[in-house]
C-alpha cells in the first residue's frame, strides 16, 4: 500500500504572527474568497488582527463566529462556508476544530491559527466535535496547510488550557506504549518513526514542566512545538494512533458517560495516562508527578467526576474503539480490577 503522507506547508512559531496571516495566504495563493470563524471573546482578542491582516493583503475575508458546536450552529457555519474557497479557524479547541471540520467537510484548504495551546488538534488530520448533549462527531480531516501560532497570544491563554494540552502532549508515554503493544500481539503496523516523534514530544515537555508551569517563553515554545509534533506524528502515521491509546479511550468512555462534565480534553487523558501507565507497568508515580507540577489534574475529584463514574468509564474504555488494541483490551478489566487500579494510583 502507498505512504501517502500529508504535511502542513508552512508553521510559524513567533511573536506577531496574527498580523502576518495575510501576507502568509498571499505568498501561498489560497483561492479567494476567504472565511474566517472565529469565537466572539477570541475574534476582539486575535481574530481582529488576523482580519486586518488578510484585507491589509487584499484578500476578501469574511467572518463567522461560533459560540455553541450544537448541530444547528455547525450547519449554520457550514452554509455560510460554502460560499467561501478557503477556511481559516482562529480560536481555541472548539473553533479549530469546527473550522477544520468545516474545511474538511467543503473541501477546502484550512488554515490553523490557535490562541490556546489545549490539544495537539491544531496541526492533526483528525477532529473531534462535542455538542452539549456529549454527541460527538470523530472523523478524518484536512491536514492544515499553514499552522500560526503566535506566542505572545499564547502566553495569555487561560493556565488551564496550558497545562491540559500538556497533559495532552504526556499521553502520548501510554498511546505509544499500546501501539507497540498492539504491534507485538496482534501484528498491527507501527510506524517507528512516528511513534518515536510522539515519544519525543512527551519527553519535552515532561522535562519542560517547570518552564511550562512558570509560562516561561522557553516552556511555553516547546509546548506548542511538541503538540504540532504530535500532529505531525498522527499524519506521519496517517491514523491518531501515536496520539491516541487506552489514555484516550478512557476520555472518550468518560465524555460519554459524563455530559455534565467541566474537565478538559488534556486533563482526562492525563488522568488516563496515570492509570495506563500502571497498567502497562511504566513508571505512573512520574506520570503523576508531572502533571501535579504542571498543575494539570490528578485525581476524580480535581476532574470533578465521581469515583464510580471514573470506574466504570476504566471498564467501558475498551468498547470505544475496538479496533484500537491497547491495554485495556490485553487486560479485559472488570469493575473490581478497574477500582483496585484507580484506587492504587490514587484517582479515586
Ligand atoms: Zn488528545
Amino acid at each position: 500500500m502507498d505512504h501517502d503522507i500529508q504535511l502542513p506547508r508552512r508553521v510559524i512559531v513567533g511573536k506577531d504572527v496574527l498580523g502576518k496571516v495575510g501576507n502568509i495566504c498571499e505568498e501561498l495563493g489560497f483561492a479567494e474568497p476567504v472565511l474566517l470563524i472565529s469565537g466572539p471573546q477570541v475574534m476582539e482578542i486575535a481574530g481582529k488582527t488576523v482580519l486586518k491582516s488578510m484585507l491589509d493583503a487584499g484578500i476578501p475575508t469574511d467572518i463567522e463566529l461560533i459560540t455553541t458546536t450544537d448541530p444547528e450552529d455547525l450547519e449554520r457555519i457550514l452554509r455560510a462556508a460554502s460560499q467561501f474557497r478557503t477556511i481559516i479557524g482562529c480560536g481555541g479547541g472548539k473553533v479549530i476544530d469546527v473550522a477544520k471540520w468545516t474545511a474538511h467537510k467543503l473541501d477546502l484548504p484550512f488554515i490553523s491559527v490557535p490562541t490556546a495551546p489545549s490539544h495537539d488538534g491544531i496541526c492533526s488530520n483528525r477532529v473531534t466535535i462535542f455538542d452539549s448533549n456529549g454527541v460527538h462527531y470523530s472523523c478524518a480531516a484536512t491536514v492544515p496547510e499553514v499552522i500560526a501560532v503566535d506566542m505572545d497570544v499564547i502566553a495569555k491563554a487561560p493556565f488551564r488550557m496550558i497545562a491540559s494540552g500538556a497533559a495532552d502532549v504526556i499521553a502520548k508515554l501510554t498511546a505509544i506504549a499500546d501501539w507497540k503493544l498492539s504491534h507485538e500481539q496482534t501484528g498491527e503496523p507501527i510506524s517507528d518513526y512516528s511513534a518515536a516523534l510522539a515519544l519525543l514530544a512527551a519527553e519535552i515537555v515532561i522535562k519542560s514542566a517547570k518552564s511550562i508551569r512558570a509560562c516561561e517563553e522557553q516552556g511555553l515554545r516547546n509546548l506548542i512545538e511538541a503538540l504540532i509534533s504530535s500532529g505531525v506524528a498522527m499524519c506521519i502515521a496517517g491514523s491518531s494512533r501515536p496520539a491516541s491509546g487506552s489514555e484516550h479511550l478512557f476520555s472518550h468512555a468518560l465524555d460519554a458517560l459524563w455530559h455534565t462534565k467541566k474537565s478538559l480534553h488534556g486533563e482526562q487523558c492525563g488522568v488516563g495516562t496515570i492509570m495506563a501507565a500502571y497498567m502497562h507497568g511504566m513508571p505512573w508515580q512520574m506520570v503523576r508527578d508531572t502533571l501535579k507540577q504542571l498543575g494539570a489534574p490528578v485525581t476524580a475529584k480535581e476532574l470533578g467526576i465521581p469515583p464510580d463514574v471514573i470506574v466504570e468509564a476504566l471498564v467501558r474504555a475498551k468498547d470505544v474503539r475496538n479496533d484500537r488494541y491497547t491495554i485495556l483490551h490485553a487486560q479485559e478489566l472488570n469493575t473490581n480490577r478497574a477500582q483496585r487500579i484507580a484506587k492504587a494510583t490514587g484517582v479515586i
